[in-house]
Order: C-alpha cells, then structure tokens, then sequence
C-alpha cells in the first residue's frame, strides 16, 4: 500500500498547529483505516525558523504520536523553500505527497479525494478554489490579473491553485532535480507534465494566528513567477526604449519647425518632460536587467536552499 506524506510547512504557527494537526491526523487516520493508504503514513511539519513555540509543538506531538515527524530549519528561509525542505527529507519516507499549509484555510477533506484521484492515475492532483469568496476585493483583483499576466508571458499555471497538491513520489523527483534556488512550485509543477488534474474546493478564513504573506511577501512572489520563468520584462523594456526613441525623432522634427518660426524660447517643459522620461525609462530598464543580472548571481552562487538542523523523521 502507498505510503502517504502530508507536508505542512509552518512559520510562528504556535496559535494554529495543535488544533491542524489534530485535524490531519484525523484524516490520516481515516484513510488508514480504510486501507487507501499505508499505516507508515505520516505528518511531516517543517518548522520554518519560527520565532515562537512551533518547533516545540512539533516536538510534543511526534513523541505522542506515531504518524507524526518534523523537520527543524536553522533560520526562516520561506514558505517555498519549507515546501521543497520537507518534500527532500521525506522523500524515502513516502510513496505518495500532499502539501498543505499549516492554518487549515484549505479544505481537508480534499485530501480523500486527492487520494482518489492518485489511485486512478494521476499524478498531481491539484487543489484549487472554486472562488475567493473570504478574501479581500483587492486580494481577488489582483490574484486574477496576476494569473491573467503569467499567462499572457507564457507561464503555465492552474489559476487559483495555491500550494495544496498532491504530488507521486515519481513528479517529486523530477521537481527535486530541478537545481535552480528560487524556485517556484506553483510555475515548475505545471511543467513536470504527467497526468494530473484539478480538485476544486471552497477555501476558508484563517481561524487561528495572523497570515504571514503579507502584501509585501505576495508582492515578492509574483515577482519571483514573472522573473524566474521569462524574460518578458526585458523584452518590455526593449518596446518601451524603441518606442521612446522613435518619440525622441518627432521631437526632433517639432523642434526644428519651432526654431524656424521663431519660437525658440518656448521648449523648456518639453525639455524638462523629456528628460524626466528618459531618466525614468532607463532606470527602469537598467533595475530590470539588474533583476535578472542579481538572479543569475544568486544562481550561480548555488548556495542551499534551505538548511535542517533536527530531523526527526530519521530518528524514528
Ligand atoms: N510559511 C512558511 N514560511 C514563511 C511564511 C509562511 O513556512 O516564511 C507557512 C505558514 O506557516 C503557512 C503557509 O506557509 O503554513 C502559508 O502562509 P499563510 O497562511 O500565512 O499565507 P496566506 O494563507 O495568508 O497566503
Ligand atoms: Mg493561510
């Protein structure tokens, strides 16, 4: 029978872990019992260097509990990285992975269903929700037009698919031997390829503690998508530099009809707007390339992705 391994990444979940962990192994249990998966199945949290009891929590509840283990990193390095972090140290442990964040907004009884569709054939199962009825209108607006643009740059990704899926043991491989340091799942998994499909399920407030993407981190990985799987940017840049050089020569021609009628004097707004638009289109183009210049030096600096300091998968 398949082994399953549920991955929760976790980062300050102190206020929410208990009761999410209860939850799972619930369901754990449950499939266990109704021999869909193997009783080798396991709760695998990473603590993502929290600052509060989380690590702790983990601990208590693996001694008590068979089914469940963690991972310890040595500092924060990032809800993608905790993701990748417990795929890597659990890998052996199972033959079949879900992912899940560690506040529950996502439905779990989905996981039944994901299991399902495994058992069918498929090797990604995608949890995506069917609307955002709890989010805020600016967090929907801009979720749909962030889908919409990735898109639009040849970025393939099942909108409104977070990072609750289901991955084969086979696909976790695959994204393992991806070697790039910023890598962004939601991007990478669509690319893996093998038969996968979709779950839709309704997603929930967070109940217990406070979100830890705020607008600045949510900003920070919509980057990352853009940068990491296209060069759109700079191709946007290019357009933007042409285009404005083309302007420059109608300028040229205004100018010119201006002087030989005498209206020299005048010219100095255009002037001044032409150079605080230049000035803006070429910092924007050298931060752009610079983007991507920085991404290239982190790559090749191929530091790790994340560092684990207790592992109490192996202990067990
Ligand atoms: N998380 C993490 N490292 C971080 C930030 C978040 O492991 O640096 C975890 C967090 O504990 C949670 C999941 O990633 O399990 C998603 O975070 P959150 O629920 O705060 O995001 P939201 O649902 O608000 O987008
Ligand atoms: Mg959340």
């Amino acid at each position: 029978m398949n082994r399953l391994v549920i991955v929760v990444p976790a980062y300050n979940e102190e206020e929410s872990l208990p009761k999410s962990l209860g939850v799972l192994g619930n369901i754990l249990q449950g499939l266990v019992k109704q021999k869909k998966v193997s009783d080798l199945s396991k709760i695998v949290v990473v603590n993502d260097g929290s600052k509060d009891k989380t690590w702790n929590i983990i601990e208590e509840f693996s001694k008590k509990y068979s089914y469940i283990s963690g991972i310890n990193f040595s500092r924060n390095f990032g809800h993608q990285n905790a993701v990748i972090g417990g795929l890597t140290a659990s890998r052996n442990y199972g033959d079949v992975f879900i992912t899940i964040d560690a506040d529950l907004q996502d439905d779990v009884n989905v996981i039944p269903k994901m299991i399902d569709a495994f058992d069918q054939g498929y090797d990604v199962v995608y949890g995506a929700r069917n609307e955002r009825k709890t989010d805020t209108r600016f967090k929907r607006w801009t979720a749909e037009l962030f889908y919409k643009l990735m898109n639009k740059i040849g970025v393939e990704m099942v909108p409104d698919a977070a990072d609750f899926r289901l991955t084969s043991g086979r696909v976790v491989d695959q994204l393992l031997s991806y070697k790039e340091r910023n890598l962004f799942l939601r991007g990478i998994v669509p690319k893996i390829g093998f038969p996968s499909k979709v779950i839709y399920y309704e997603r929930k407030e967070r109940e217990l503690g406070e979100s830890k993407y705020p607008l600045k981190k949510m900003l920070g990985l919509a980057w990352d998508g853009i940068t990491s799987f296209s060069v759109a940017p700079m191709h946007f840049v290019l357009t933007l530099g042409l285009l404005t050089t083309l302007i420059s020569f109608l300028m040229l021609i205004y100018t010119a009809y201006q002087y030989f009628i005498g209206h020299t004097i005048q010219g100095w707004s255009s002037i001044m707007v032409s150079i605080w638009f230049i000035g803006g289109i070429q910092l924007i183009g050298l931060s752009i390339i610079g983007e991507y210049l920085g991404k290239v030096f982190n790559e090749t600096k191929a530091r790790p992705r994340f560092i684990i300091q207790d592992n109490l998968l192996d202990k067990k």
